[in-house]
């Protein structure tokens, strides 16, 4: 089957009809997927091999023919340890057609195939009978099918509906049961990424300090979960002001309930401070006695026990709806809430009055009222928050404005603007491309401007950048033109590139002296070795004793499909690599000027100097405010001696993996990496090869 597919394109801002079949997707969703990460998590394989084991071996005690059910098989791996620990049986659910399909080489490929059913459905279609897709209930119920929350994949009702229909009454279940542990803490770095904090602008005439409005302050922001890397925040950005305590646990061999819920546990404060975020990680015992335990618990909690890294589960950050003040020693009760898929927080004061406990109930899920948290994702706050950042512009702001000027701003939800007004700019008006259909953040820019008595000041303009007419100016030529550049549209570093499409198509409004800033930018690459993000990448071969090499080649045909190679966003401050090579300008965008009709192209070598793994290139963007004031989206700091790289804490970076991993040593004549790079200015694309 094939669909047109409507899309602006993130880059260039023109509609494109796309010819997509559904091979499409598939293929993007098995390139980009986590089966490779997962078939690489050994503590999370060894633990499931030994639960699997030990229910296998408590059903064949009580003398039982062991049935297995196997939801969510994917590649067959937990059917096939079960079926070498000797269940009779395996029934085998996957929903998704190609894995489905790969699941019945797989077995196949392995001798499982009189022992293992793969049935392509959804568990909920499954039927059981003498002409069902299973001949009985089972009586052994193997499951993965958690994410970083542990319900967010929709695990609850899966189960819910397997032990009314699928299986016996008593089952074995691996796991057996998870938990859910949360801990209370202070921390200004997390807290960033859910509220504005007041901006301080310098301005000629004195500080000007600009503030939320109110429906901001007291907003509960949004249900999604935000799930992190959490050994990667160092321990200095964060203060503890609880013990790590139990939340909930659900028992997975006995029925279980997915409508909603709440849990309640009291905590006590160990330390005064800010309760502002409660993080949260889960475990799952594999066997009834928790003698088999695979735990997300980040490095502070388990500081002896090596981490098993992966990318599958990670951590929770949850944001309390309202920060609080706590006293050390002080009794607090914190509550979970929970729906089929998600779960949020509130935490109560033990000796809160009625009216406070009244306000706290938080049985509903949050909602973003104020419409910030609809205009602003998590990082984008924290980026906005980044007061470095906020200076860097206000300086070059200062440098380009002048009492006449007419200033037009060209990026989403932005507070360039403002500040542009703050230093003096005579009229201030801007253009949000991407939400303009999405939705209308007016009454959230009229809060906040009302807020800041900026009322009048700062004129927002409702169009797309190539239909704005002189009368949206009344009838001025912009002097200075200014854009951060952020476009929510983006998800690779260039598609801000946008801002000189943008720029280029209002160029006929543009004074013939006009300033823009940044003047430009300019595209950096350096050759790096991850210390772990290679593996979501990276061919299994042989996992736990089977062959899974038919899922690598799978992944690998997906990734080659169309032979179009891509680069893919990471936020790389969760993902520690050290350079192998410099960094290295590789490409320049001169926002002075349109964009050309020509491609850019170049091409060149880079050496590697240090010894590694040349797992791939990371590329980013790096803005040129002004002559001598620049931001970089990627790298901010390069240690030399060992390579270790720090990185933008606010945005993602490109990372395009190598198709095979070179080894350097340190050479009196190093090696190099070849590359060449093609901006077409058409598409707004950005092609690249590389030999190795
Ligand atoms: N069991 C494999 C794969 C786990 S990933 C392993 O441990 O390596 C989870 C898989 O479950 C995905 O392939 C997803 O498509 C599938 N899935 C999730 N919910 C399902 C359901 N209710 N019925 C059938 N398949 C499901």
């Amino acid at each position: 089957m094939k669909t047109f597919c409507g899309r602006a394109n993130p880059t260039t801002g023109s509609m494109e009809w796309l010819e997509e079949g559904e091979d499409y997707d598939y293929h993007q969703e098995i390139a980009r997927s986590r089966y490779a990460d997962m078939l690489h998590d050994k503590d999370r394989n060894v633990k499931y091999y030994q639960g699997i084991h030990a229910a296998v071996s408590r059903v064949k005690e009580r003398g039982e023919k062991a049935i297995v059910l196997d939801i969510g098989t994917g590649t067959g791996l937990l059917s096939m340890m079960a079926a070498s620990a000797g269940a009779d049986f395996c029934y085998a659910i996957e929903v998704f057609k190609p894995m489905a399909n790969a699941a019945v080489k797989i077995v196949e490929k392995n001798g499982f195939s009189d022992k293992i059913k793969v049935i392509n459905k959804h568990s909920t279609e499954v039927t059981v009978g003498p002409d069902g897709d299973m001949q009985c209930r089972a009586n052994i119920l193997v499951t993965e099918l958690f994410d970083t929350e542990l319900i967010g994949e929709g695990a609850l009702p899966t189960y819910e509906h397997a032990h009314k229909y699928l299986v016996q009454e008593g089952c074995e279940a691996v796991p057996h049961r998870a938990t859910v542990y949360v801990q209370l803490v202070e921390s200004r770095r997390m807290w960033s990424w859910k509220k504005l904090f007041p901006v301080h602008v310098e301005a000629e005439d004195g500080e000007k300090i600009l503030v939320p409005p109110s429906e901001m302050e007291n907003c509960p922001g949004l249900p999604s979960v935000c799930d992190i890397q959490l050994n990667q925040m160092p321990s200095g950005d964060f203060s503890t002001l609880s013990d790590v305590v139990k939340m909930f646990s659900v028992d997975f061999s006995k029925p279980v309930q997915s409508a909603s819920t709440c849990y309640r546990v009291q905590l006590e404060a160990v330390k005064s401070g800010k309760a502002q975020i409660v993080l949260s990680w889960w475990d799952i015992d594999m066997d009834p006695s928790g003698m088999i335990n695979c735990s997300m618990a980040p490095y502070w909690v388990k500081p002896t026990s090596a981490l098993q890294w992966r990318d599958h589960w990670m951590q929770c950050v949850y944001f309390l709806p309202r920060e609080k003040p706590v006293l050390q020693g002080e009794k607090l009760h914190l509550t979970a809430c929970r729906d089929e898929y998600s779960v949020w927080y509130n935490l109560q004061k033990a000796r809160a009055d009625e009216e406070e406990q009244k306000a706290d109930v938080c049985v509903q899920s949050p909602v973003c009222r104020c419409r910030a948290h609809l205009l602003w994702n998590r990082p984008r706050f924290g980026e906005l928050n980044d007061q470095s950042r906020t200076r860097q512009y206000v300086k070059s702001l200062r440098k380009v404005l002048k009492t006449d000027s007419i200033c037009l701003c060209i990026s989403d939800g932005s507070l360039l603007p403002v500040l542009a007004h703050y230093l003096g700019a005579k009229q201030v008006q801007c253009v949000q491309p991407s939400r303009i259909d999405l939705f209308h953040p007016h009454e959230l820019w009229q809060a906040f401007f009302k807020a800041n008595n900026l009322e009048d000041k700062i004129k927002i303009i409702e169009v797309r950048p190539e239909l704005l007419k002189p009368s949206h100016l009344e009838d001025k030529k912009i002097s200075v033109l200014v854009g951060e550049p952020f476009f929510t549209t983006s998800l690779l570093p260039w598609h801000n590139l946008y801002f000189w499409y943008a720029r280029t198509a209002v160029s006929s409004h543009l004074a013939s002296n006009v300033t823009v800033l940044p003047q430009s930018a300019s595209l950096h690459m350096m050759i790096v070795e991850f210390q772990d993000l290679w593996r979501i990448r990276s061919p299994c071969g042989i996992c736990e004793g089977f062959d899974v090499r038919t899922m690598d080649d799978m992944i690998k045909d997906s990734l080659n499909f169309r032979e179009s190679k891509e680069a893919e966003p990471h936020p790389l401050w969760e993902y520690p690599c050290k350079s192998l090579s410099e960094p290295q300008e590789v490409l320049t965008f001169d926002f002075t000027k349109t964009v050309p009709d020509h491609c850019l192209s170049t091409e060149g070598s880079v050496k590697l100097l240090r010894k590694g793994k040349s797992h791939g290139a990371v590329l980013w963007m790096e803005y040129h405010l002004t002559a001598d004031i620049s931001v970089s989206t990627g790298l901010m700091k390069l240690s030399n001696e060992k390579g270790n790289c720090e990185w933008n804490p606010h945005c993602k970076q490109a990372v395009y993996f190598f198709s095979s991993v070179i080894e350097s040593e340190i050479l009196s004549d190093p090696t190099a990496v070849e590359y060449a790079m093609n901006f077409d200015t058409k598409t707004g694309e950005i092609a690249m090869d590389f030999k190795l």
